[in-house]
């Protein structure tokens, strides 16, 4: 197992981290407080062709696979975890085009995503539930030349954005196949019948829109379905498997930022005389933190090293994801206990950090999920 970084990730760590520290830092305290998505900020990122990393030279993107989108996720969570989750979002429909999609639907719209031209959003979930995602309802009927779609999606992250341009939607084209009955469909914005709902507030991710989308009738024609009819279920699955690792990538991200606020606010904290760092009570969960986040490193580089490879994956993908998820919400946790009553005020950072990570054991399958897909070796 090679963890080393290459010269060119080394170098993609540098520009991400420093648009992160540069830009990001400078600009998107605002918007988390308002929850508003930054539209400026996104654009500025995307036009910097760090959308595409992990996709292929030719169709614009860098060629650095899963490797290197985990980096960038890590550094734009290090600032903002909610920025991180608009581009691992926009990741998951542009991999479904990678993997599977013809090259002329690569050239007309993956090529577009990875310039940062426009934003793609992900349908798979549906209100009646998302952790079964077999258990899919949307309709797509066969109808001359191509498809007429007619349901709803639930929690689609980028939709109705002002730079959305897409969504990679699964639905169901042969209801008798049971799982083998599910295939992808590219939806652009604007297709009659194909509207968005409004976003709310959460307590995560909250520069992110997340949004139901409605569809009524809307018509693709043939060339939209991605890959074969039929594999939609396989699509879905590796797709989120590769999704888990830039979840479990901005999970650590936002564990760095939460113990560098920690430490920043301890240096300068004393209580009776002394700082408060020379309390063991308090530094020794934070040494656990940072030995948890070594460990969270390795699992994510592993993964996504494998995942390039094109090596079975899934089990330590869902490990990376279970245990940096988990490892998030302690992290945030015992930096809000460094700052002690400061901590739960929202003038204050670090207080932002809980509902962040949160976010993190639910997205792309529930901590839940993970360890149903980890317990499958004990049958193994
Ligand atoms: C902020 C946000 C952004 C999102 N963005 C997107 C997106 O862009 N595109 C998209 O398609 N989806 C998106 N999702 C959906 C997300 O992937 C789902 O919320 C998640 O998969 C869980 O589905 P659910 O919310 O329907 O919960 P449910 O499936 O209803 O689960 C409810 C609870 O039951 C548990 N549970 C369910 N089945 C089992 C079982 N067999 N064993 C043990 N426990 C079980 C779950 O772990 C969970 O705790 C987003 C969600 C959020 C919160």
């Amino acid at each position: 197992m090679l963890m080393d970084y290459t010269d060119e990730e080394i170098l993609l760590r540098d520009s991400v981290g420093n648009f992160a520290d540069k830009v990001l830092r400078e600009r998107v305290r605002p918007f988390v407080v308002k929850h508003a998505f930054p539209t400026d900020l996104v654009r500025e990122f995307a036009a910097l062709g760090f959308m595409g990393t992990a996709y292929d030279p030719d169709f614009d993107g860098a060629g650095l696979g899963t490797r290197g989108a985990a980096i960038v996720a890590e550094s734009l969570a290090c600032v903002e975890p909610g920025f991180a989750a608009i581009f691992l979002c926009n990741s998951a429909p542009m991999t479904v085009l990678a993997r599977y999609g013809s090259d002329e639907l690569k050239r007309e719209w993956l090529s577009k995503l990875c310039r940062g031209d426009t934003l793609a959003s992900f349908g798979v979930t549906e209100p009646s539930g998302g952790s079964d995602v077999a258990n899919i309802r949307m309709r797509a009927v066969e109808d001359g030349d191509g498809f007429v779609l007619t349901g709803s999606k639930i929690f689609s992250t980028n939709a109705g954005t002002p730079l959305h341009g897409l969504s990679t939607i699964v639905a169901v084209t042969d209801p008798d196949m049971g799982p083998k009955g599910l295939s992808t469909f590219v939806v652009p914005v604007g297709t009659p019948g194909f509207q968005v709902g409004r976003p709310s507030k959460k307590i995560g991710w909250r520069i992110a829109d997340s949004v139901e989308l409605f569809l009524d009738q809307c018509r693709v024609p043939r060339r939209f379905l991605i890959g074969q009819r039929g594999d939609g279920l396989r699509q879905i699955l590796t797709t989120l498997s590769i999704g888990r690792i830039l979840v479990a990538a901005t999970a650590l991200g936002l564990a760095r930022k939460a113990i560098g606020l920690a430490r920043a606010y301890g240096a300068t904290r004393s209580i009776g005389g002394k700082p408060i760092f020379s309390n063991q009570g308090l530094t020794f969960p934070l040494a656990d933190m940072l030995t948890k986040m070594h460990a969270a490193e390795l699992m994510i580089r592993n993964a996504a090293t494998l995942s390039d490879a094109e090596r079975p994956f899934r089990t330590e993908t869902s490990m990376a994801k279970l245990f940096a998820s988990e490892l998030a919400s302690e992290a945030a946790d015992a930096a809000v206990q460094v700052h002690g009553g400061y901590g739960v005020f929202e003038d204050f950072e670090v207080s932002g950090l809980i509902g962040e990570a949160r976010v993190l054991r639910l997205v792309e399958g529930t901590s839940e999920v993970q360890r149903l897909i980890i317990a499958r070796e004990l049958a193994a």
